[in-house]
């Protein structure tokens, strides 16, 4: 049999399942693509990145028409006609998921509707949506189950006031007051986005500072523009209790230093990390592993402790974002097809859709301090970008992380308007092994942020065009 004959199935339709299914159907692989929902599009396009993000779209133009006073022009205040925006974004859904239908039937991916268990390494036993049951067996399974929120025990209540991201984003209404409990990507995004429509939020954060994988420089501008738009941000504190007072929910906050305050909230989301998926019925019959966080052990082909059976996605490991997960899916699918493949990464971009954006990739100036390696960081604050001025955003900063002796882009962050997209060229360089003078070199379009990566570069040389830097005698 080749390789391009095999019959496979992916366990999972989210942007690693899809991903995986549609590049073994375009190698000619025969494919199952397994999932509850009507659709492919798994957590990310149903409940996370894509519904977050149309929300957040209309989060920013309500702040910019707010800041649209400091330009002459006064809006008058938004009316929010909640049941038309949640049909902005569940048509945006919509489209997105009825599309990957589309495109699973024009490469002849079988979409089962239901859910899998494990019989054997080869076997699955799939209860579809309808009820009925079918076992089928197949070559290689690919698992791409994902995750869901982590639960804290101390904050289970069962009322709909307690929201997770998933209940967050049905935006059932628009709370008077919402406590956000962690401080990560999911709260400072659905915080940043109940704050534009009109909710009192306070974020509580259990670290020093709000998303702690983060470098500090690039989450100060973030922070500060928080401080504004929200009521409150507790840093070291966490949530010691909650209780349904029937009219809203009291909870108990405790700071490291002692401190305790009730307050009473409308809603809370809680937004503390996520877990993998990896409790499959059936798994213990196949040979996968399990490691101490719960996530299913792979190698850099993505294959499990069992020949058969390979992993990708939240379910193997952080950081659980979906283009990770995307090319998980593609590196195992071709190292099925026999292909010489291997994930190994120089940078996976992280983006916090806030506003301002805050992205980076690479090797990170935390990450650089605790290994101790030697790195110069060539800063260039947006204050210094015609762009920047131009949208009245001038809090932006781009930095690159360079090698002292290679003078290679080992790491980028970018916190600013746009930062999301812009981290791309960053991964690029990264990957390409970029020396810092081909960025600087690099001729980029005036009058854009994306000056900002070239003249950065410039700044490691000393010799930025828009920043002045008297000599030393
Ligand atoms: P997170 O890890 O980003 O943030 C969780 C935060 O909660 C951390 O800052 C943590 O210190 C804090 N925390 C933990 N326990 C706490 C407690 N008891 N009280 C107060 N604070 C506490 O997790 P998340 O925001 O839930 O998101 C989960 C994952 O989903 C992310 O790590 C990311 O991988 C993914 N995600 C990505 C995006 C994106 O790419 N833009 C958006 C949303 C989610």
């Amino acid at each position: 049999m080749t390789d391009s004959n095999l019959n496979i199935a992916v366990v999972g339709a989210g942007p690693g399942g899809y991903a995986a299914a549609f590049l073994a159907a375009d190698l000619g692989m025969s494919v199952t693509l397994i999932d509850p929902e009507l659709n492919p599009g798994g957590v990310c396009l149903y409940r996370g990145c894509i519904p977050s993000k149309a929300l957040l779209h209309v989060a920013k133009l309500i702040e910019e028409s707010e800041q649209a006073k400091n330009w002459g022009i006064d809006f008058a205040a938004p009316k929010i006609d909640l049941a038309r925006l949640r049909s902005f974004k569940e048509n945006v859904v919509k489209k997105l998921t009825g599309g990957l239908g589309v495109l699973s039937k024009q490469r002849k991916v079988k979409y089962v509707q239901g859910r899998a268990a494990f019989e054997n390494s080869t076997t699955l036993r799939i209860t579809k949506s309808d009820g009925s049951q079918e076992s089928l067996t197949f070559d290689r399974i690919i698992i791409a189950t994902g995750s869901r929120p982590a639960i804290v025990p101390a904050l289970k209540l069962d009322t709909p006031r307690m929201m997770d991201s998933t209940g967050a984003l049905n935006l059932d209404d628009i709370p008077g007051s919402l406590l956000v409990v962690g401080g990560g990507y999911i709260g400072l995004e659905l915080g940043s986005v109940y704050a534009a429509l009109g909710t009192r939020v306070t974020v509580v954060e259990m670290l020093a500072g709000l998303l702690p994988g983060a470098d500090r420089d690039l989450v100060l501008p973030l922070h500060k523009r928080l401080e504004k738009l929200l009521d409150g941000i507790l840093l070291n504190t966490t949530v010691a209790s909650v209780k349904d007072e029937g009219t809203g929910i009291r909870a108990t906050l405790r700071a490291q230093d002692g401190n305790v305050q009730e307050k009473v909230f409308d809603r809370v989301l809680v937004s503390v990390g996520r877990k993998p998926n990896s409790e499959i019925p059936g798994l213990e019959k196949t040979g996968v592993t399990l490691g101490p966080k719960g996530f299913i052990q792979v190698n850099k082909q993505l294959q499990t402790t069992d020949s058969s059976v390979y992993a990708i996605g939240d379910v193997v490991g952080e950081p659980m974002l979906a283009h990770k997960a995307s090319h998980e899916g593609r590196t195992a699918v071709e190292a099925i097809a026999g292909h010489k493949v291997a994930f190994e990464p120089n940078a996976i971009p992280a983006v916090v859709f806030t506003d301002p954006e805050v992205a980076w990739c690479g090797l990170t100036e935390t990450q650089a301090q605790n290994e101790n390696r030697d790195v110069k960081v060539a800063k260039f604050p947006w204050a210094a970008s015609g762009r920047a001025i131009t949208i009245d955003r001038p809090e932006g900063l781009t930095k690159l992380l360079i090698d002292p002796q290679t003078e290679r882009v080992l790491g980028v962050g970018i916190v600013g308007a746009g930062a999301g997209e812009m981290i791309a060229e960053g991964v690029l360089a990264i990957e390409m092994a970029a020396l810092a003078k081909d960025v600087a070199l690099t001729i980029h379009p005036h009058p854009t942020l994306s000056e900002t990566v070239m003249e950065s570069a410039e700044v490691f040389f000393g010799t930025s065009t828009d920043i002045y830097r008297p000599k030393r005698a």
